[in-house]
């Protein structure tokens, strides 16, 4: 099968490497993609032998070009290329592992163009969630879930008429159990050094604010059809049920695993067979309990403000996700504190009115006007 990866020098393109490593006849890497980072892409192409390379935000470059085709790689340059590798006719499956709204295009090419679809990205479902969808049924393209919550929701999901809900498990990231009042002076190390997963930084810190799990709602709404009723969250410090299913006779259904981004990434790739992730098999006994909690909205605002994007609708997730954007950036470069993050996101859900999302144009108006609001409120509350 050959396999395109968007954001392949990123945390979930060194996992997919590493599971497409394990089965060299069975995948080909067709294609490879990075931002700015020339050699790490470099040194992937070196490796791994891809058609294709594509470099954004570097200006197109001759001698560059040549050097990769030392690599027998053809490189490309910009957000267009990513489009086009991502609806090339001999690309079969793609990796949607660019972080934020810039995998939107990308990956709504992919489903536009039929492909069988790795979905890490939950950035773009939670943007343009309705249009992806209806996007992926005129195709016949097959949207398989990455984000592990997801990937064990639909491992477990049968016959939507039974469902009674999903329930997501968070781990409440780093700052879980920490005092409420040392929040607000905790550094982006703090924020980044997540218990049980090695992410990039963005989803670090959504994790450690919960945004993560509230850009999660809104995915499992499209992903699995469900009413944002039927959605809840639980925290789960130990992260190895990575979700649940609740039928209505009573039945719940997990799926567990060791926390390892190779176990969803290689069932997304093999689904609907199944083939060696390289992860270390569960050991219960040695784990002994497994707890749970209900989260903390107090310590977690950002969770509620997701629920409450999903209900207004239409461009408000796409608001909500552009705000927090923003805010993570400013968290990450020293400009906003850890506790001012929520409520940049809430100052620009309540500046920008939700508006239809129809097409991909009004939510990129929509991104676009939140995030001049978000960064309106970050320079004020430096100032
Ligand atoms: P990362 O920061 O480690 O990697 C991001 C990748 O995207 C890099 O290859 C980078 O070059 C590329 N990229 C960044 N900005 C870009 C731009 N403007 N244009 C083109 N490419 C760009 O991030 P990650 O942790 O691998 O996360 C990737 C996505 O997967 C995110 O949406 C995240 O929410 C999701 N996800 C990650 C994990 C995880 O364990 N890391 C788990 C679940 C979901
Ligand atoms: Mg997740």
């Amino acid at each position: 099968m050959n396999l395109a990866i968007l954001g392949a020098t990123g945390s979930i393109g060194a996992s997919t490497l590493d599971v497409v490593g394990r089965h060299p006849g069975r995948y080909r890497v067709f294609a490879l993609t990075a931002n700015g980072s020339v050699e790490q892409l470099a040194e992937l192409c070196r490796r791994h032998r891809p058609r294709y390379a594509v470099l954004s935000g570097v200006a197109e470059n001759r001698d560059l070009a040549r050097r990769f085709r030392e690599f027998d790689a053809e490189l490309l340059f910009g957000a267009q290329a990513l489009e086009a590798i991502a609806r090339h006719p001999e690309t079969e499956a793609v990796m949607a592992g660019i972080v934020g709204a810039a995998g939107l295009a990308s990956t709504l090419a992919a489903v536009r163009a039929g492909k069988r679809v790795l979905l890490a990205n939950k950035e773009a479902l939670v943007m343009a969630g309705p249009l992806m969808m209806r996007a992926a049924r005129e195709s016949g393209a097959r949207i398989l879930p990455v984000d592990s919550e997801h990937n064990a929701v639909f491992q477990c999901f049968s016959d939507k008429k039974f469902v009674r809900k999903i329930v997501l498990t968070a781990s409440g990231g780093p700052f879980r159990a920490a005092p409420l009042e040392a929040l607000a002076s905790v550094t982006p190390e703090q924020a980044c050094a997540h218990p049980n997963w090695s992410m990039g930084r963005k989803i670090s810190v959504d994790s450690a604010t919960m945004m993560n799990k509230g850009l999660e709602v809104i995915e499992a709404r499209w992903l699995f059809d469900l009413a944002a009723e039927r959605i809840e969250v639980l925290v789960h410090p130990q992260s190895i049920v990575h979700s649940l299913v609740e039928y209505a006779d009573g039945s719940v259904l997990a799926q567990l695993s060791n926390p390892d981004m190779r176990v969803p990434i290689a069932h997304a790739l093999a689904y609907p067979e199944r083939v060696d992730s390289g992860a270390q098999a569960l050991d219960l006994a040695s784990i002994r309990s497994l707890s749970f909690e209900k989260p903390d909205l107090a310590r977690f605002p950002c969770l509620a403000l997701a629920y409450a994007a999903l209900r207004a609708g239409g461009t408000a997730p796409a608001v909500l996700n552009a705000a927090n954007e923003i805010a993570v950036e400013a968290f990450l470069a020293g400009r906003l504190a850890f506790t001012g993050i929520a409520g940049v996101i809430a100052d620009a859900l309540a500046a920008v009115p939700a508006g239809p999302a129809e097409d991909l144009a009004q939510v990129m108006e929509a991104d676009a006007r939140a995030r001049r609001e978000a960064n309106k409120r970050v320079m004020a509350l430096a100032a």
